[in-house]
């Protein structure tokens, strides 16, 4: 079954890329407290913000500074006894995943941020009905789209064993439930524009949904809270890069998620080493608003498109574009490199906050310590 799925992953994608902003997009923010004007004034450098409350007069203040926002939504767990997304799942338990023992599934985050959410099926028909509904109230508040958290359904349902509810798919899983699911919210959403977005969050981005939503989020990109290093390793950020640059440069959105300010390291030192790896891969950075007071200069880059695949040479990695060039050294070892400038009037060190001396033939000589990540405009 992968086999045929992976064939047809490959065909949509070309088919159906996310529209042009999300792919030039560079940069992306989340906020998950209050919207009130403080949060917004600090949101203008964002080109689009995850996790706006589904509230037409926020949304349309946000817009009114040039904020696209997303609303986040999960399609996978939801709190018995209690309203959440408008509904009680207590009132509905044909909603419900059910193990194979006769249980209802419960969430994987159960002992840490939501104890005793259940899990819910994306193959019953009626929790269906609701998800599209819920889609179409969300979309009504003139949001851009969605940010569908939790992308990883439980795969097996019992549910028609044991009389809890029918399926709408009679022998398939989850996986190609949801898939429908993503499929239908999408194209609900689409119909209220084609510049209307969903991004999925998995943790790590699946193949399985690309295709089926504008793109997905990597979570906890190298630097997060549940780690004091840097947990992402330079063979896996290559790994990551492989799988899913091409990906992206088709026009399926990564979006990677780093939370800044939990490692030994400075975090201004953090934040640009996340920062260049994401652009490196063809990723979309954000942070949360985690490196605001030391990084906020990233938000306002705008690099454009890149003009070539990422180079590789002795201890660093780089990638130029039309208006600058990211470049990352390796773990164990400093680099010294050359950065052209030509046919532009100089360079400028973002992180320094200085335009560097251009030697006789127009070149930069840059030096890297190990574990640094570095922008540079050319201007
Ligand atoms: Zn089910």
């Amino acid at each position: 079954m992968n086999t045929v799925l992976g064939l047809a992953f490959l065909a949509t994608t070309v088919a159906q890329p996310a529209p042009g902003w999300l792919q030039d997009a560079e940069t992306c923010n989340g906020w998950y407290h209050r919207w009130d004007d403080a949060a917004l004034a600090q949101m203008r450098d964002a080109l689009f913000v995850i996790g706006v409350p589904p509230d037409k007069k926020v949304i349309e203040k946000a817009h009114g500074q040039g904020t696209r926002v997303l609303v986040y939504v999960t399609f996978y767990q939801m709190p018995p006894g209690k309203t959440y997304q408008k509904a009680n799942v207590s009132d509905h338990p044909d909603w419900n995943v059910i193990h194979p023992d006769g249980k209802e599934g419960i969430s994987v985050f159960d002992s840490s941020d939501n104890p005793g959410w259940r899990t819910v099926c994306p193959n019953s028909p009626d929790y269906r009905r609701y998800a599209l509904e819920y889609t179409k109230f969300i979309m009504d508040q003139g949001a851009d789209g969605l940010f569908i958290d939790n992308g990883h359904p439980d795969v097996t349902c019992e549910a028609p064993e044991f009389g809890r509810h029918q399926h709408l798919y009679p022998g398939k899983d989850n996986i190609y439930a949801y898939r429908k699911l993503l499929e239908d919210v999408r194209a609900a959403v689409k119909g209220y524009g084609e510049d209307k977005i969903i991004i999925v969050n998995p943790g790590t981005p699946r193949k399985e949904w690309v295709g089926a939503c504008d793109g997905q989020m990597l979570e906890s990109y190298i630097c997060t809270h549940a780690a004091d290093h840097r947990w992402h390793k330079e063979a896996r950020l290559l790994d990551f890069q492989r799988a899913w640059g091409p990906p992206a440069d088709e026009g399926h959105a990564v979006v990677a998620l780093s939370y800044i300010g939990h490692t030994g390291n400075s975090p201004r030192e953090d934040a640009f080493y996340c920062y260049a790896w994401a652009r490196i891969s063809s990723f979309v950075w954000a942070d949360w608003f985690t490196a605001k007071d030391v990084a906020r200069a990233l938000y306002k880059l705008r690099l454009g498109k890149p003009t070539g695949p990422m180079q590789r040479g002795d201890g660093y990695y780089m990638r130029e574009f039309e208006r600058g060039a990211v470049a990352v050294s390796s773990e164990s070892r400093a680099a010294t490199f050359g950065l052209s400038a030509k046919g532009h009037a100089g360079v400028y060190d973002v992180f320094a906050a200085r335009r560097l001396k251009l030697g006789r033939s127009g070149n930069c000589e840059i030096t890297l310590e190990p574990r640094q990540g570095r922008v540079y405009l050319f201007r």
